[in-house]
């Protein structure tokens, strides 16, 4: 058997029905993941669109149900490279547009009765050596210089000696839990419409 989340070891929570007769919508979004999920938030809750979402397999059980569950605006080190290709002005509006994105599901986790689980928390991307460790440094660098919330620390002797980058302002939620409760306000607001 494949190895699962621990989070994705429980009852499934929702089940929608194959579509039983013709019906008229406006918009149709292929597949309920996240980002079919909260497009179709955005269309029919914003927009008020009728929207219709398909899903061939179940809710949850794909990407984002099996990700590393951290909502962050921190993909790695991305951002000394960005700076390199796109300069500062394109690397902030990368930066900007992830601070944007983190935010934007924070707030729809709020709108849920279970908050998805949602937590504040700092996140870490730690050095393997010290030549990684001075990568770091200079990633942080860049990080800073796009207003970005990160600090090189050193970590004590069980994480290793070499330094660690810290990300605050980032999250921690149950990614299953948030595609539920999506489907959930998706589904009842198109019940109301
Ligand atoms: C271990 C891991 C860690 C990750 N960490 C991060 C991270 O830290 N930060 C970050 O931003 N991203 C991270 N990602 C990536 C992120 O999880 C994905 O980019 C995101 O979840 C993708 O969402 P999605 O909605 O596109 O895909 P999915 O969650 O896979 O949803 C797509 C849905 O479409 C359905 N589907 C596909 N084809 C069809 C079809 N023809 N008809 C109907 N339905 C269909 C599938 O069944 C599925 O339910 C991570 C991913 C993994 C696996």
């Amino acid at each position: 058997m494949k190895p699962i989340p621990f989070w994705l070891d429980r009852e499934r929570e929702v089940s929608f029905g194959a579509l039983q007769s013709n019906h008229d919508f406006e918009v149709a979004i292929v597949g309920a993941g996240i980002a079919g999920l909260q497009a179709a938030f955005l269309c029919c809750v914003a927009s008020g669109l009728r929207v219709a979402v398909l899903e061939a397999r179940q809710i949850g059980l794909q990407a984002c149900g099996r990700s590393t569950a951290k909502v962050t605006s921190q993909h790695g080190f991305e951002y000394a490279s960005l700076i390199r290709n796109f300069c500062q002005e394109g690397a902030k509006l990368y930066a900007a547009a992830n601070e944007k994105a983190k935010e934007k599901i924070a707030a729809l986790c709020s709108a849920m009765a279970d908050r998805a689980n949602l937590e504040a928390k700092p996140a870490f991307v730690h050095a393997e050596d010290k030549q990684q460790a001075e990568k770091f440094r200079r990633k942080a660098d860049a990080g800073a210089s796009l207003g970005s919330r990160r600090i090189l620390v050193r970590c004590g002797p069980a994480r290793g000696p070499t330094g660690a980058l810290r990300f605050s302002g980032q999250y921690q939620f149950d990614p299953y839990l948030d595609l539920c409760g999506l489907a959930r306000l998706v589904s009842d607001s198109t019940k109301h419409a």
